[in-house]
């Protein structure tokens, strides 16, 4: 993109959509749980919110509720609001609820994953009672982050998929960016062993999939060609911005790097690369005005 595109797109930015882990913050653990806040990060979401963007911070991490999430980047001095967290869950949740309104629903993960289906009082199966041979007659299966996923939860999942339960999975992105070591995906790896044994494909509701992007237009409030979508990983966040017209960076403090950004395929290529998101200040500054009076 040529620097008069690059203004010209940056100026007409009304929501900014930031990725959490390798583009925030770098954790040790899933979801943004602690950790440390990389270098701008802080200015980025200051800058967003003063100039009257919209924002929403958009993990593939189903492990926490966005409530938790939130508190726990306040925790590290991010301003961010509960309102402005998203997970795959609230995608699924709200797809779930979409689709199949009060049908029963197998949904596997913990508080990060529940939380969102009982604020919405969907009918989720109780799990001991279908570990204990009720039938569940689940019209879908949701795989999120469930550490407890074993060989009981496997014959109950696979009965139900088998019986025409479709599978769901919030995310299957192999790993993602932490503070000392790779760490790895869990619900992908689910709903990957599960489709083996059902020999039934699964659907992904986390970035970057189409209903992530309608979920995060809506909660912006604008249309996609006004969203710019950072984040660490050409495959969730820049082929999320490219398949909907949204303005995509990729920040190379986590996953990728700007080699791997200059060999991708023209489906996951980003817009603009930049090394941090102190970078991304600069960037987004030269077309930015605060539109709160600045205190005197
Ligand atoms: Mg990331």
């Amino acid at each position: 993109m040529n620097p008069e595109e690059l203004t010209r797109r940056l100026a007409a930015v009304r929501g900014v959509m930031f990725d959490i882990d390798g583009c925030l913050i770098l954790s040790d653990g899933p979801s943004g749980l602690g950790g440390s806040v990389l270098p701008g990060a802080r200015e980025a979401i200051d800058l967003v919110r003063n100039s009257g963007r919209n924002l929403a911070v958009f993990t593939n991490g189903s492990g926490q509720a966005p409530h938790q999430i939130a508190d726990s980047l306040r925790g590290l001095g991010l301003d961010i609001r509960d309102h402005e967290v998203l997970t795959p869950a609230v995608v699924a949740a709200e797809t779930m609820q979409a689709l199949y309104q009060q049908q029963p629903l197998l949904v596997f993960g913990g508080i990060g994953m529940h939380h969102d289906f009982q604020k919405r009082g969907l009918n989720v199966v109780d799990l001991d009672r279908a570990l204990a041979g009720e039938p569940t007659n689940a019209v879908a299966v949701v795989i999120g982050w469930d550490t407890d996923f074993g060989r009981d939860k496997l014959q109950v999942a696979a009965e139900a998929v088998l019986a025409g339960a479709e599978i769901y999975c919030t995310s299957d992105a192999p790993s993602f960016a932490s503070g000392h070591r790779l760490n790895v995906g869990v619900s992908g790896f689910i709903a990957a062993g599960l489709s083996h044994v059902t020999r039934c494909p699964y659907r992904v509701l986390g970035k970057p999939s189409a209903e992530a992007m309608e979920i995060l237009v809506q909660r912006l409030g604008v249309s996609a060609e006004q969203v710019l979508i950072i984040g660490d990983d050409l495959i969730l966040e820049c082929s999320m911005a490219r398949a909907s017209g949204a303005l995509g960076i990729l920040v190379t403090t986590g996953t990728n790097s700007a080699a791997d950004a200059e060999f991708a395929p023209a489906d996951r290529k980003p817009d603009v690369v930049v090394d941090s998101m102190t970078e991304f200040v600069e960037l987004l500054s030269l077309v930015s005005e605060p539109s709160v009076p600045r205190a005197v």
